[in-house]
């Protein structure tokens, strides 16, 4: 049953059964107000006749007979005068009625009261009239009273008509709503069932599939947030591959170095005790270094996770910078590096957590330190409307401008050797950018190579 979309019938079936009520119910009303307006407009008028004729006949003149005769016919009706006791005395009209039952108990006795009948009467041939009775006054008439009867056929032929019509209109109608709420059903849910689809296909790990976005309503955002979704997947897939590439690559170096100088120690494989020494400190150094990048590479995954507590607080931005710039100063001294510290006109108060923003900064200085070899090593602070800036600047190698984008990836490292070298895991600015951002901050670079590099950490101040 994929041909027939659910959701189509569904929707189908809703409108027309909705239609289908209200196109009853419009029908009943219209066949109650026509037949009611057709009833009433007869009885009054085949009352109204009767008045008349009652009229004439009381008038007794000779040749009044003849007349109401004349009218009867004209109007198409029949007349009976009946006497007391019910007997017809006379028949007036063409339309000749053979059955007397219509002269009924009930409606004599109202005659001899004085007042005037109107009633519905079946007569046994199947026929319906309209019966309308008057009283004839005046004495020594062997009439005492006169019945008007009026075939109903052509009004029951005519509100047959009228029914037929609203029937056909109905139907027509119905039909029309069908064919219609189809049309409408196949429009809505096509793109739903493509969507279907393909959520099924990215279900199953094809994520490059994508849905044409045809329109700005709630169905076109649908099929973008699909798209999205597909597209982060996607994202989220490769970049996991690449990192258990990268932490697999990166584990593997230092383990290398340490089984390799391990065993040059174990089996006694170096000439001096010096030798032996040197190769101590290259396993210490690896050792430091597993321990580093297994530190930060849980440092990385508790931010991604969200897991991380930071402990936010007042701080004196200036103190904050001034210590780091101050621990850096024997870094910067070995490489005979100038470090300059330009602070900031006033004391500057942000809401962070401290030892971050301090982790954020060393990092920064050490890297500036670390890719500089002559020059000079610059720290500003300075302070807008709404945030405080932090600007590390050196002097250093620089960064070429297509790398610039990466360089907060993980496991990014421009100079893959003098990282190592230095130590570095090439998770150092990923995880400055992740704690500045979880400090509602930015954290950007710009460089010029064989220049120098500048990164700003900016703190908005929105607490103050
Ligand atoms: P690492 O541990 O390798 O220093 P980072 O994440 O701190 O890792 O830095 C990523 C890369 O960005 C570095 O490997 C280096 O190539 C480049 N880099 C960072 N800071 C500077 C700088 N001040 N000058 C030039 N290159 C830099």
């Amino acid at each position: 049953m994929r041909g027939i979309n659910r959701i189509g019938l569904k929707l189908g079936a809703a409108i027309a059964a909705l239609l289908l009520i209200v196109i009853l119910a419009l029908g009943l009303i219209i066949d109650r107000v026509f037949t009611g307006f057709y009833h009433t407009r007869m009885g009054e008028d085949v009352e109204e006749l009767t008045r008349h004729f009652a009229g004439m006949a009381e008038l007794h003149e000779s040749g009044s007979d003849e007349m109401i005769h004349m009218f009867a016919e004209f109007s198409n009706v029949s007349i009976s005068m009946v006497d007391k006791e019910g007997r017809r005395t006379a028949d007036l009209g063409s339309l000749k009625v053979a059955d007397s039952s219509f002269i009924t108990k009930t409606s004599l006795a109202e005659l001899e009261l004085g007042r005037s009948v109107r009633f519905e009467f079946a007569a046994s041939s199947g026929e319906r009239y309209f019966v309308s009775a008057q009283p004839i006054a005046g004495g020594g008439h062997a009439s005492s009273a006169l019945y008007v009867l009026s075939s109903m056929r052509s009004m029951d032929e005519s509100l047959e008509r009228v029914r037929i019509l609203i029937a056909v209109s109905a139907a027509a109608a119905f039909l029309m709503a069908i064919a219609f709420s189809y049309f409408m059903s196949q429009v809505l849910s096509r793109p739903l069932v493509q969507m279907e689809k393909a959520a099924r296909t990215i279900a199953k790990g094809r994520l490059e599939k994508r849905l044409p976005v045809g329109s700005r309503d709630e169905i076109g955002t649908l099929a973008k947030a699909i798209n999205d979704l597909s597209q982060d997947l996607q994202h989220y897939r490769d970049t996991r591959q690449e990192f258990f590439a990268n932490v697999s690559h990166e584990l593997r170096t230092p383990v290398t170095y340490l089984e390799g100088y391990t065993r040059v120690i174990k089996d006694g494989l170096y000439e001096s005790e010096e030798e032996k020494e040197q190769y101590l400190a290259i396993i210490h150094q690896e050792a430091q270094r597993l321990k580093r990048l297994i530190h930060d590479l849980f440092e990385l995954s508790k931010m991604e996770e969200g897991k991380v507590n930071l402990s936010m607080e007042w701080l004196d931005i200036g103190e904050l910078v001034e210590g780091c710039v101050n621990k850096a100063r024997l870094k910067a001294r070995e490489k005979k590096l100038q470090l300059l510290y330009h602070p900031a006109q006033n004391a500057l108060f942000v809401y962070g957590d401290g030892l971050r923003l301090e982790q954020v900064v060393m990092n920064l200085l050490d890297n500036a330190i670390q890719y500089t070899e002559e020059g000079r090593v610059e720290v500003t602070l300075t302070s807008a409307a709404r945030e405080v800036g932090i600007a590390v600047l050196d002097t250093g190698i620089g960064i070429p401008e297509e790398e610039l984008p990466y360089i907060f990836e993980r496991f990014y490292r421009v100079e893959k050797s003098r990282s190592r070298e230095f130590g570095g895991t090439g998770l150092g600015l990923a995880i400055s950018r992740k704690l500045i951002e979880l400090q509602g901050g930015t954290l950007e670079a710009s460089s010029t190579p064989g220049e120098g590099t500048a990164f700003t950490i900016r703190i908005p101040l929105t607490n103050v």
